[in-house]
């Protein structure tokens, strides 16, 4: 009894701590594991210079993306035994509300958000131990397998956007999360043409599957993205940065009757001024997406387990659960690239 485990915890942003909290014990239904490893994720940058409402109030356990071992289990856990190697999502459905019965788990009036893998250990709740917790293959290791979240939201992007082979998808940004966009729209034969300002992120893009990359700084992006489809614009753009100008860029470089996928979340109240005679009258669709349901957690989990997803220009290093205050503080609030979290 009394035992510790270390865990970084939120308490405002900016100040993120690696303190002593108490060792969970499991109840009904849920299983505790020992973190294998975590990633860092852009969504944990953001909530670490603005705060973030998936957090909870602080202090809050911090980081989302998480593969580990299973280590206790609570009554009623048939599914998962001690030593199993598993990967949690960092939510789950209710299963009951009206958008579970619709399909849409994401938006989920009980979504069950979960957070805390920044950690040596992780309970994982009841309900995600019965929606959302997966079993890996020997062969994948645990940064690798913590991917499963992000790229359950890239797929979640691609299918809402019901991207076709041949298609041009356009892709805004070139961070972490794009370079899954790109794995997720490859899988579907589209063409993709990647706009970004880092030269080196830029060159990851092309590594990943991209068949373009133009660099914003050096050419207007719209342009080149008209020029590169005879003047049409892009069939679909992914907007993957989550700033008000980069939604107008999305929505000025996809063609008449085309689909831009806001998949980069904005602050809250933050106001975009489109052109709404371009969206009417070139009957754009315009699609919020946001996070993932169990189904595309599954799929990417599958994708993962067949090494079907390159995953090494993804993760760029190793650092230890004590270097995670420093290195949020290093960084300044910059994501790219991930980097794998060992306690
Ligand atoms: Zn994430
Ligand atoms: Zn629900």
């Amino acid at each position: 009894m009394n035992k510790k485990m270390r865990a970084v915890l939120f308490y405002a942003p900016k100040k993120i701590r690696l303190v002593d909290v108490p060792m969970p014990v499991p109840g009904p239904g849920e299983v505790l594991l020992q973190v294998g490893s975590a990633l860092t994720c852009g969504t944990d940058f953001k909530a670490y210079r603005q705060g973030h409402h998936m957090l909870g109030e602080p202090p809050s356990p911090f980081g989302h993306e998480l593969a580990g071992v299973v280590v206790a289990a609570g009554d009623g856990v048939s599914s998962f035994a001690l030593g199993d190697r598993v990967v949690a999502a960092n939510s789950a459905p209710c299963d009951r509300c009206y958008f579970c019965a619709a399909g849409q788990n994401q938006l989920c009036d009980n979504l069950r958000l979960h957070n805390g893998a920044y950690a040596e250990y992780n309970l994982v709740p009841a309900r995600i131990v019965k929606h959302n917790l997966y079993h890996l293959p020997a062969r994948l290791d645990f940064p690798t397998a913590a991917l499963s979240e992000p790229l359950a939201c890239a797929i979640h992007a691609v299918d809402v956007l019901r991207v076709r082979e041949g298609e041009t998808a356009a892709l805004i940004g070139a961070g972490p999360m794009s370079l899954l966009l790109i794995q997720a729209l490859a899988a579907r034969g589209a063409r993709i043409v990647v706009v970004g300002r880092n030269s080196a992120n830029l060159a990851l893009a092309l590594k990943a599957g991209a068949h373009e990359a133009i660099s914003a700084e050096e050419k207007n992006p719209v342009m080149a993205v008209r020029e590169a489809t005879e003047r049409r614009g892009a069939d679909c753009v992914f907007e993957a940065v989550g700033k008000p100008e980069t939604w107008l860029t999305a929505i000025d470089m996809v063609r008449k009757g085309g689909r831009v996928c806001l998949f980069g979340g904005c602050a809250s109240g933050t106001v975009v001024p489109i052109d709404a005679h371009r969206v009417h009258y070139g009957q754009i669709s315009l699609h919020g997406v946001f996070h993932h349901t169990p189904k595309y957690f599954r799929a990417a989990v599958d994708l993962l387990s067949q090494g079907r997803v390159k995953t090494d220009i993804l993760i760029s290093g190793r650092i230890a659960l004590d270097e995670v205050p420093s290195f949020f503080d290093s960084r300044h609030g910059q994501s790219n690239p991930k980097v794998a979290v060992i306690p």
